[in-house]
Protein backbone atom coordinates (compact mmCIF):
# COMPACT_ATOMS: atom_id res chain seq x y z
CA UNK A 1 0.00 0.00 0.00
CA UNK A 2 1.40 3.22 -0.46
CA UNK A 3 2.27 5.66 2.32
CA UNK A 4 2.05 9.06 2.25
CA UNK A 5 3.46 11.11 5.36
CA UNK A 6 1.58 13.78 6.70
CA UNK A 7 3.78 16.66 8.58
CA UNK A 8 1.94 19.63 10.32
CA UNK A 9 2.89 22.81 11.87
CA UNK A 10 3.27 26.26 12.10
CA UNK A 11 5.93 26.66 9.96
CA UNK A 12 6.75 30.23 11.51
CA UNK A 13 8.85 30.18 9.38
CA UNK A 14 10.15 27.35 7.83
CA UNK A 15 13.58 26.26 8.75
CA UNK A 16 16.48 24.13 7.44
CA UNK A 17 15.21 21.73 10.85
CA UNK A 18 12.09 21.24 9.18
CA UNK A 19 13.48 20.33 5.62
CA UNK A 20 15.93 17.99 6.93
CA UNK A 21 13.39 16.61 9.15
CA UNK A 22 10.98 16.27 5.94
CA UNK A 23 13.67 14.55 3.80
CA UNK A 24 14.81 12.15 6.76
CA UNK A 25 10.96 10.97 7.02
CA UNK A 26 10.85 10.25 3.22
CA UNK A 27 14.14 8.54 2.93
CA UNK A 28 13.29 6.21 6.30
CA UNK A 29 9.83 5.95 6.58
CA UNK A 30 9.57 5.02 2.64
CA UNK A 31 7.64 7.67 1.83
CA UNK A 32 6.11 7.90 -1.64
CA UNK A 33 4.97 11.24 -1.03
CA UNK A 34 5.13 14.00 1.96
CA UNK A 35 1.93 16.43 2.52
CA UNK A 36 3.68 19.13 4.21
CA UNK A 37 0.48 21.20 6.31
CA UNK A 38 1.00 24.30 7.80
CA UNK A 39 -1.47 24.87 10.50
CA UNK A 40 -4.02 27.89 10.93
CA UNK A 41 -4.59 28.10 14.42
CA UNK A 42 -2.26 25.53 16.60
CA UNK A 43 -4.46 24.20 18.78
CA UNK A 44 -1.41 23.72 21.41
CA UNK A 45 0.28 27.53 21.19
CA UNK A 46 -0.90 31.00 20.32
CA UNK A 47 1.19 32.61 17.52
CA UNK A 48 3.59 35.70 18.94
CA UNK A 49 2.22 39.04 18.37
CA UNK A 50 3.61 40.05 14.64
CA UNK A 51 3.77 36.84 13.24
CA UNK A 52 3.46 36.40 8.95
CA UNK A 53 -0.09 36.10 7.87
CA UNK A 54 -1.21 32.32 7.34
CA UNK A 55 -0.46 33.18 3.39
CA UNK A 56 3.01 34.56 3.73
CA UNK A 57 3.64 31.72 6.07
CA UNK A 58 2.26 29.76 3.16
CA UNK A 59 4.32 31.22 1.15
CA UNK A 60 7.73 30.59 2.65
CA UNK A 61 6.59 26.82 2.65
CA UNK A 62 6.60 26.84 -0.90
CA UNK A 63 9.76 28.15 -1.10
CA UNK A 64 11.04 25.90 1.25
CA UNK A 65 10.06 23.01 0.24
CA UNK A 66 10.54 23.79 -3.76
CA UNK A 67 14.00 21.66 -3.07
CA UNK A 68 12.16 17.84 -1.86
CA UNK A 69 10.79 16.69 -4.55
CA UNK A 70 8.23 14.55 -2.86
CA UNK A 71 6.87 16.97 -0.71
CA UNK A 72 3.65 18.81 -1.54
CA UNK A 73 1.81 21.26 0.57
CA UNK A 74 -1.75 20.76 1.63
CA UNK A 75 -3.71 23.80 2.44
CA UNK A 76 -6.18 21.33 4.09
CA UNK A 77 -5.95 23.01 7.66
CA UNK A 78 -5.34 26.75 5.71
CA UNK A 79 -8.69 26.47 4.22
CA UNK A 80 -10.46 25.28 7.29
CA UNK A 81 -12.15 27.22 9.56
CA UNK A 82 -11.61 27.36 13.52
CA UNK A 83 -8.37 25.21 15.38
CA UNK A 84 -6.79 23.06 12.84
CA UNK A 85 -7.12 19.94 14.75
CA UNK A 86 -5.19 16.93 13.31
CA UNK A 87 -8.31 14.28 13.66
CA UNK A 88 -10.30 16.59 11.27
CA UNK A 89 -7.11 16.69 8.17
CA UNK A 90 -6.96 13.25 8.79
CA UNK A 91 -10.32 12.73 8.22
CA UNK A 92 -10.39 15.11 4.77
CA UNK A 93 -7.09 13.09 4.23
CA UNK A 94 -8.33 9.56 4.25
CA UNK A 95 -11.19 10.60 1.95
CA UNK A 96 -8.97 12.65 -0.26
CA UNK A 97 -6.53 8.96 -0.55
CA UNK A 98 -8.60 6.03 0.20
CA UNK A 99 -6.13 2.66 0.24
CA UNK A 100 -3.67 4.72 1.77
CA UNK A 101 -1.54 4.21 4.24
CA UNK A 102 -1.05 7.54 6.64
CA UNK A 103 1.86 8.50 7.94
CA UNK A 104 1.73 11.11 10.58
CA UNK A 105 4.89 12.64 11.82
CA UNK A 106 5.87 14.52 15.42
CA UNK A 107 8.07 14.95 17.17
CA UNK A 108 9.17 13.92 20.90
CA UNK A 109 7.25 16.52 22.36
CA UNK A 110 4.32 15.89 20.62
CA UNK A 111 4.15 12.71 21.31
CA UNK A 112 5.07 12.84 24.66
CA UNK A 113 1.55 14.99 24.91
CA UNK A 114 -0.52 12.89 21.90
CA UNK A 115 -3.06 11.61 24.44
CA UNK A 116 -3.91 14.89 25.43
CA UNK A 117 -5.01 15.33 21.49
CA UNK A 118 -8.81 15.98 20.66
CA UNK A 119 -9.81 12.45 19.47
CA UNK A 120 -6.50 11.06 19.70
CA UNK A 121 -8.08 7.75 20.18
CA UNK A 122 -9.39 7.73 16.73
CA UNK A 123 -6.62 9.34 15.38
CA UNK A 124 -4.16 6.39 16.45
CA UNK A 125 -6.16 4.08 15.16
CA UNK A 126 -6.58 5.70 11.45
CA UNK A 127 -2.81 6.77 10.94
CA UNK A 128 0.96 5.26 11.79
CA UNK A 129 1.88 7.44 14.04
CA UNK A 130 5.95 8.10 13.18
CA UNK A 131 8.03 9.73 16.19
CA UNK A 132 11.36 11.50 15.05
CA UNK A 133 13.31 11.36 18.12
CA UNK A 134 16.45 12.76 19.20
CA UNK A 135 17.84 9.86 21.11
CA UNK A 136 18.86 11.44 24.61
CA UNK A 137 18.47 8.66 27.17
CA UNK A 138 16.35 10.40 29.08
CA UNK A 139 13.56 10.70 26.88
CA UNK A 140 14.09 6.95 25.32
CA UNK A 141 12.34 5.50 27.85
CA UNK A 142 9.44 8.12 28.25
CA UNK A 143 8.87 7.43 24.66
CA UNK A 144 8.80 4.09 24.52
CA UNK A 145 6.36 3.57 27.60
CA UNK A 146 4.02 6.01 25.58
CA UNK A 147 4.50 4.27 22.20
CA UNK A 148 3.28 0.76 24.34
CA UNK A 149 0.40 2.05 25.80
CA UNK A 150 -0.66 3.12 22.53
CA UNK A 151 -0.08 -0.10 20.70
CA UNK A 152 -2.14 -1.28 23.40
CA UNK A 153 -4.87 0.42 22.62
CA UNK A 154 -4.35 -0.58 18.45
CA UNK A 155 -2.29 2.03 17.60
CA UNK A 156 0.89 1.26 15.07
CA UNK A 157 3.98 3.41 16.13
CA UNK A 158 6.98 4.03 14.47
CA UNK A 159 10.28 5.23 16.28
CA UNK A 160 12.46 7.18 13.97
CA UNK A 161 16.38 8.33 15.37
CA UNK A 162 16.30 12.14 13.75
CA UNK A 163 20.07 12.98 13.06
CA UNK A 164 19.19 16.43 12.24
CA UNK A 165 20.17 18.54 14.76
CA UNK A 166 17.35 21.22 15.24
CA UNK A 167 16.37 24.57 15.91
CA UNK A 168 13.23 25.72 17.14
CA UNK A 169 11.50 28.19 15.37
CA UNK A 170 11.06 30.50 18.92
CA UNK A 171 15.19 30.74 18.53
CA UNK A 172 15.15 31.00 15.21
CA UNK A 173 13.01 34.46 15.81
CA UNK A 174 16.07 35.31 18.25
CA UNK A 175 18.44 34.81 15.27
CA UNK A 176 16.69 36.63 13.62
CA UNK A 177 16.25 39.74 15.55
CA UNK A 178 20.24 38.98 16.18
CA UNK A 179 21.21 39.41 12.59
CA UNK A 180 22.25 35.63 12.47
CA UNK A 181 19.47 33.78 11.08
CA UNK A 182 20.36 33.01 7.36
CA UNK A 183 22.75 29.93 7.80
CA UNK A 184 18.98 28.11 9.24
CA UNK A 185 16.89 29.39 6.79
CA UNK A 186 16.33 27.17 3.52
CA UNK A 187 17.55 28.88 0.09
CA UNK A 188 15.11 31.69 -0.65
CA UNK A 189 13.09 31.83 2.80
CA UNK A 190 15.77 34.35 4.03
CA UNK A 191 15.13 36.51 0.98
CA UNK A 192 11.68 36.38 1.49
CA UNK A 193 11.62 37.29 5.33
CA UNK A 194 13.97 40.46 4.35
CA UNK A 195 12.00 41.71 1.25
CA UNK A 196 8.67 41.03 3.34
CA UNK A 197 9.99 42.70 6.37
CA UNK A 198 8.96 39.82 8.50
CA UNK A 199 9.77 39.14 12.18
CA UNK A 200 11.42 42.53 12.22
CA UNK A 201 14.05 42.07 10.35
CA UNK A 202 13.84 45.41 9.13
CA UNK A 203 13.13 47.46 12.33
CA UNK A 204 15.55 49.85 13.35
CA UNK A 205 16.23 48.80 17.41
CA UNK A 206 19.01 51.29 17.92
CA UNK A 207 19.33 53.63 20.87
CA UNK A 208 15.19 52.89 21.69
CA UNK A 209 13.33 54.60 24.30
CA UNK A 210 13.53 52.30 27.96
CA UNK A 211 9.73 51.39 27.66
CA UNK A 212 9.88 49.69 24.02
CA UNK A 213 13.76 48.29 24.84
CA UNK A 214 12.29 46.65 27.88
CA UNK A 215 9.46 45.08 25.53
CA UNK A 216 11.78 44.32 22.82
CA UNK A 217 14.01 42.16 25.31
CA UNK A 218 11.19 40.40 26.92
CA UNK A 219 10.16 39.42 23.69
CA UNK A 220 13.83 37.58 23.42
CA UNK A 221 14.19 36.00 26.83
CA UNK A 222 13.06 32.66 27.93
CA UNK A 223 9.81 33.28 30.36
CA UNK A 224 11.70 32.01 33.49
CA UNK A 225 14.78 34.75 33.16
CA UNK A 226 12.15 37.84 32.83
CA UNK A 227 12.13 38.41 36.70
CA UNK A 228 16.04 38.21 37.12
CA UNK A 229 16.72 40.57 34.19
CA UNK A 230 14.30 43.37 35.93
CA UNK A 231 15.27 42.78 39.33
CA UNK A 232 18.72 43.09 37.64
CA UNK A 233 17.86 46.37 36.46
CA UNK A 234 16.21 47.80 39.41
CA UNK A 235 18.95 47.16 41.36
CA UNK A 236 21.96 48.52 39.15
CA UNK A 237 20.08 51.63 39.22
CA UNK A 238 19.99 51.64 42.72
CA UNK A 239 23.93 50.88 43.19
CA UNK A 240 24.08 53.67 40.17
CA UNK A 241 22.62 56.47 42.22
CA UNK A 242 24.00 55.35 45.62
CA UNK A 243 27.84 55.20 44.03
CA UNK A 244 27.17 58.02 41.27
CA UNK A 245 26.73 55.91 38.00
CA UNK A 246 24.65 57.25 35.46
CA UNK A 247 20.95 55.19 36.15
CA UNK A 248 20.16 55.67 33.12
CA UNK A 249 23.35 53.46 31.64
CA UNK A 250 22.37 51.06 34.70
CA UNK A 251 19.42 50.41 33.83
CA UNK A 252 19.78 50.08 29.91
CA UNK A 253 22.92 47.94 30.72
CA UNK A 254 20.68 45.82 33.18
CA UNK A 255 18.00 45.18 31.00
CA UNK A 256 19.86 44.37 28.43
CA UNK A 257 22.52 41.58 29.92
CA UNK A 258 21.75 38.53 29.03
CA UNK A 259 19.81 38.60 26.09
CA UNK A 260 21.57 36.13 24.37
CA UNK A 261 21.25 33.75 26.94
CA UNK A 262 18.23 31.99 25.84
CA UNK A 263 20.67 30.70 22.94
CA UNK A 264 22.52 27.30 23.44
CA UNK A 265 26.20 26.40 22.69
CA UNK A 266 25.94 25.96 19.46
CA UNK A 267 23.89 29.00 18.38
CA UNK A 268 25.75 31.32 20.70
CA UNK A 269 28.99 29.59 18.44
CA UNK A 270 26.74 30.37 15.36
CA UNK A 271 25.96 34.60 16.78
CA UNK A 272 30.19 34.88 17.21
CA UNK A 273 31.01 33.35 13.57
CA UNK A 274 28.22 35.31 11.93
CA UNK A 275 29.12 38.71 13.67
CA UNK A 276 33.10 37.71 13.76
CA UNK A 277 34.07 37.26 16.79
CA UNK A 278 37.06 35.33 17.47
CA UNK A 279 36.69 33.25 20.50
CA UNK A 280 39.93 32.30 23.05
CA UNK A 281 39.88 28.91 24.72
CA UNK A 282 38.18 29.64 27.32
CA UNK A 283 35.49 31.04 25.91
CA UNK A 284 35.31 27.65 23.38
CA UNK A 285 35.13 25.32 26.11
CA UNK A 286 32.59 27.11 28.57
CA UNK A 287 30.07 28.44 26.08
CA UNK A 288 27.59 28.93 29.34
CA UNK A 289 29.98 32.43 29.22
CA UNK A 290 29.45 33.12 25.79
CA UNK A 291 26.00 35.18 26.21
CA UNK A 292 28.21 38.14 27.64
CA UNK A 293 29.96 38.24 25.13
CA UNK A 294 27.15 38.02 22.29
CA UNK A 295 24.94 40.04 24.81
CA UNK A 296 27.77 43.02 24.06
CA UNK A 297 27.70 42.45 20.64
CA UNK A 298 24.12 42.61 19.71
CA UNK A 299 23.62 45.38 22.57
CA UNK A 300 26.29 47.33 20.80
CA UNK A 301 25.40 46.27 16.79
CA UNK A 302 21.65 45.42 16.89
CA UNK A 303 20.74 47.95 19.67
CA UNK A 304 23.05 50.62 19.40
CA UNK A 305 23.87 51.23 23.16
CA UNK A 306 26.86 53.40 23.90
CA UNK A 307 30.63 52.00 25.12
CA UNK A 308 30.02 52.24 28.79
CA UNK A 309 26.76 50.03 28.67
CA UNK A 310 28.11 47.44 26.08
CA UNK A 311 31.60 46.78 28.08
CA UNK A 312 29.19 46.50 31.42
CA UNK A 313 27.52 43.74 29.92
CA UNK A 314 30.67 42.49 28.30
CA UNK A 315 32.65 41.75 31.44
CA UNK A 316 29.32 40.99 33.53
CA UNK A 317 29.99 37.10 34.60
CA UNK A 318 33.84 37.39 34.35
CA UNK A 319 34.72 40.70 35.32
CA UNK A 320 38.10 41.92 34.29
CA UNK A 321 41.01 43.85 35.35
CA UNK A 322 40.64 47.62 35.85
CA UNK A 323 36.68 47.31 35.63
CA UNK A 324 34.82 51.13 35.44
CA UNK A 325 31.68 52.05 37.91
CA UNK A 326 29.64 50.93 35.63
CA UNK A 327 30.92 47.69 35.05
CA UNK A 328 31.02 46.71 38.75
CA UNK A 329 27.44 48.04 39.62
CA UNK A 330 26.18 45.50 36.56
CA UNK A 331 28.41 42.64 37.86
CA UNK A 332 27.25 42.97 41.28
CA UNK A 333 23.42 43.97 40.90
CA UNK A 334 23.61 40.31 38.45
CA UNK A 335 25.01 38.58 41.51
CA UNK A 336 22.48 39.74 44.79
CA UNK A 337 19.32 40.79 42.11
CA UNK A 338 16.41 40.33 44.72
CA UNK A 339 15.31 36.85 42.90
CA UNK A 340 19.02 35.59 44.04
CA UNK A 341 18.85 33.26 46.93
CA UNK A 342 22.32 31.96 48.31
CA UNK A 343 24.67 31.60 51.25
CA UNK A 344 26.24 34.95 51.52
CA UNK A 345 23.86 36.69 49.70
CA UNK A 346 23.00 38.88 52.22
CA UNK A 347 26.64 39.76 53.34
CA UNK A 348 26.98 40.94 49.39
CA UNK A 349 23.97 43.25 49.71
CA UNK A 350 25.30 44.74 52.51
CA UNK A 351 28.95 45.18 50.77
CA UNK A 352 27.49 46.33 47.97
CA UNK A 353 25.96 49.56 49.78
CA UNK A 354 29.08 49.89 51.91
CA UNK A 355 31.80 49.04 50.01
CA UNK A 356 31.57 48.04 46.37
CA UNK A 357 34.91 46.85 45.60
CA UNK A 358 34.77 44.57 48.20
CA UNK A 359 31.29 43.15 46.94
CA UNK A 360 33.06 42.72 44.03
CA UNK A 361 35.74 40.82 45.81
CA UNK A 362 33.13 38.45 47.20
CA UNK A 363 31.13 38.04 44.00
CA UNK A 364 34.57 36.82 42.43
CA UNK A 365 35.94 34.89 45.34
CA UNK A 366 32.72 32.96 45.57
CA UNK A 367 32.58 32.28 42.08
CA UNK A 368 35.99 31.66 41.60
CA UNK A 369 35.50 28.82 45.13
CA UNK A 370 32.64 27.12 42.96
CA UNK A 371 34.82 26.44 40.01
CA UNK A 372 37.27 24.63 42.16
CA UNK A 373 34.74 22.59 43.66
CA UNK A 374 33.65 21.47 40.24
CA UNK A 375 36.70 21.08 38.75
CA UNK A 376 35.67 23.81 36.39
CA UNK A 377 37.69 25.79 34.17
CA UNK A 378 38.26 29.73 35.98
CA UNK A 379 38.71 32.30 33.38
CA UNK A 380 41.99 34.43 33.05
CA UNK A 381 39.80 37.82 33.53
CA UNK A 382 38.54 36.53 36.72
CA UNK A 383 41.92 36.24 38.43
CA UNK A 384 42.52 39.20 36.90
CA UNK A 385 39.60 41.33 38.02
CA UNK A 386 40.24 39.97 41.48
CA UNK A 387 44.42 40.69 41.36
CA UNK A 388 43.42 44.64 40.17
CA UNK A 389 41.26 44.83 43.03
CA UNK A 390 43.09 43.69 45.34
CA UNK A 391 46.26 45.85 44.78
CA UNK A 392 43.90 49.01 44.24
CA UNK A 393 42.59 48.04 47.86
CA UNK A 394 46.21 48.48 49.01
CA UNK A 395 47.32 51.73 47.57
FE1 LIG B 1 24.41 36.54 32.60
FE1 LIG C 1 22.11 37.62 34.65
Amino acid sequence: MERIGIYGGTFNPPHIGHMAAAQQAIKLLHLSKLLLIPDRIAPHKSLPENSPTPRQRLEMLTIAAAQIPQAEISRVELQREGPSYTYLTVEALKQQYPNTELVLIMGTDMFLSFDSWKNWKWLAQNVTIAVLYRGQKGEQAAIKEKRDTFCALGAHVELVENQVTAISSTDLRRMLTFGCAEPFLPKGVWEYIRENRLYGVNKNLRKLPMEQLEQEVISLLKSNRIAHVLGCRDTAVELAKHWGADPVDAARAGVLHDITKALDGPLQLTLCREHGIILDAFFTENPKTLHALTGSVVAERIFGENEAVVNAIRHHTTGCAHMSLLEKIIYVADYMEPNRDFPGVDELRRLAFTDLDGAMRLGLEMTISMLQANHAQISKASLEALASLKQSSKL
